[in-house]
């Protein structure tokens, strides 16, 4: 039974109690963002190079405690201990980043009939930014970070499951000297605290990273307030593998079990050549029975439990005893393990192969050639990621133009950096996140008309 006003923190890896964190309700949303508000002004009038240090300073803390919060997320989330480190330096990164963004958040001078106009490109206000429990600390990060910079105060409500980095991260914050209130977590259900958020009048723009089916409710309910709101949401990206490519390379499995499959941009749908598919399904098959799965706390590990009893469940469904695949293996339990897994029967249309699973599990489809590859990778309601795996330069580029998602790589399975913009295509969201305009994002654009008419001679 789930306690409302309780949420239970476990280690996906043990099934250990790690915390019992109070959930919030409705009234400490109201309070936060009443909080929230008195701080806000001030906050804003700070000169940008002020703002600027103060971010730095954090970033600094954020930093010092580096092992920490790495260690913090592998106890609450699982994941493996190098990508946990990752996770806290892209939070520190994108604090320097977003401070060097707030002094050059420029606005315009433009010549106009009788006279000028000036644009100022001016803070919301209060922002709520609700995430999901696949990635704690980067997403509490990326929605909450440029907010701050462009002189708003934020909220962020984290998953029920994983509260604990981004709670940290506040604390750290206040012990870098950000005012008080001004960046505020409040663990609490979707249902509850995460409705209240979108619904607050005062709050001034929802950041939503989470599944498309809670995405569509947030933007339904900022709507009638005709709310801005930024959704990441969610994604089945392919992995397009050319003949010519070169095929380890290309069907790395980290490229779907990074993070045991929980994370939006896994490349879960693997397409490949039909002339080079029998030396794929070798190369997988090999590559899989070398993951190492265990202990996410261990060096040596490269891929962790999924996050809880409901998630193993979801994935299982997916994955039926007798269907044809590939598998690598997993420990027993206690925790919520999972082999790694490529289906090999699946048809384009399954549900395995359109819906996003997120656990460790991909399916291998044949493709005949770049329009067959393109139609397929763009066969899905997502439009997130995806790679394209080819030495031709040419085929390359026309593949990344044909298919429609936000962040594609060409020999390489990367898909985020917090200097590029990130988003989704189609149903895997609206608006971007990170890149240059990060801070745009949280603000208004004021424009001044400023006469230079003469008094009448
Ligand atoms: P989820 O939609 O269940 O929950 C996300 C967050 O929304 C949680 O904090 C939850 O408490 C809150 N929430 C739930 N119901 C709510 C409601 N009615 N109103 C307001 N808030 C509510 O998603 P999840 O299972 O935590 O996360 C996994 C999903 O997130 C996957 O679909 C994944 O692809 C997606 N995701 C997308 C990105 C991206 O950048 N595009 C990144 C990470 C994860």
């Amino acid at each position: 039974m789930t306690d409302p006003h309780q949420l239970l923190v476990r280690n996906p890896a043990t099934e250990e109690t790690v915390a019992l964190v109070p959930a919030a309700g409705p009234q400490d949303v109201d309070a936060a963002v009443a909080r929230a508000a008195r701080v806000q002004p001030a906050w804003a009038a700070l000169a940008p190079a002020d703002r600027a240090r103060l971010l730095r300073r954090f970033a600094d803390t954020v930093d010092a405690h580096l092992e920490e919060l790495a260690r913090l997320e592998v106890r609450e989330a699982g994941h493996t201990v190098g990508n946990a480190r990752w996770e806290a330096g892209n939070a520190r990164d994108l604090l320097l980043y977003a401070a060097g963004g707030a002094e050059r958040l420029l606005g315009k001078q433009i010549p106009v009939l009788g006279g000028w106009n000036v644009t100022f490109q001016e803070p919301l206000g209060v922002i709520g930014v609700i995430a999901p429990w696949n990635f704690p600390m980067p997403i509490a990060a990326w929605g909450s970070f440029p907010a701050l910079a462009a002189g708003n105060a934020v909220v962020l409500k984290p998953a029920e499951t994983t509260p604990l980095t981004a709670l940290r991260l506040a604390e750290l914050g206040l012990e870098a000297g950000l005012p008080e209130h001004l960046f505020q977590v409040l663990p609490g259900y979707g249902d509850t605290a995460g409705r209240a958020l979108v619904d607050h009048p005062d709050i001034a723009k929802i950041v939503f990273t989470g599944s498309t089916r809670t995405g569509r409710e947030v933007m339904e309910r900022c709507a009638r307030l005709v709310k801005p709101v930024t959704l990441e949401l969610g994604g089945k990206s392919p992995s397009i593998v050319f003949a010519d490519a070169d095929l380890k390379a290309a069907l790395d499995p980290l490229s779907f079990l990074d993070n045991a499959g929980q994370d939006c941009c896994a490349r879960t749908r693997i397409l490949v050549q039909d002339t080079v598919l029998d030396e794929a399904r070798d190369v997988l098959a090999d590559a899989l029975a070398a993951v190492v799965v265990g202990d996410p706390a261990d060096e040596k590990t490269q891929m962790g439990p999924l996050i809880s009893a409901p998630q193993l469940e979801r994935v299982r469904s997916y994955v039926p005893a007798d269907a044809p695949a590939l598998r690598g293996s997993a420990p027993d339990g206690p925790g919520y393990w999972f082999p790694p897994t490529v289906l090999t029967g699946e048809r384009p249309d399954s549900a395995a192969a359109r819906e996003e699973i997120f656990g460790p599990v991909a399916v291998l489809l044949p493709f005949t050639d770049e329009q067959d590859a393109i139609r397929l990778a763009n066969d899905t309601p997502y439009g997130l990621s995806g790679s394209v795996w080819t030495r031709d330069v040419g085929r390359a580029l026309r593949v990344s133009q044909g298919v429609r998602a936000g962040n594609l790589s060409v020999n390489s399975h990367s898909s985020v950096r917090y200097w590029t913009p990130f988003g989704g295509f189609k149903q895997s969201g609206l608006g971007r996140e990170l890149g240059p305009d990060a801070l745009t994002a949280f603000t208004e654009t004021k424009n001044v008309f400023i006469s230079t008419e003469g008094p009448a001679q």
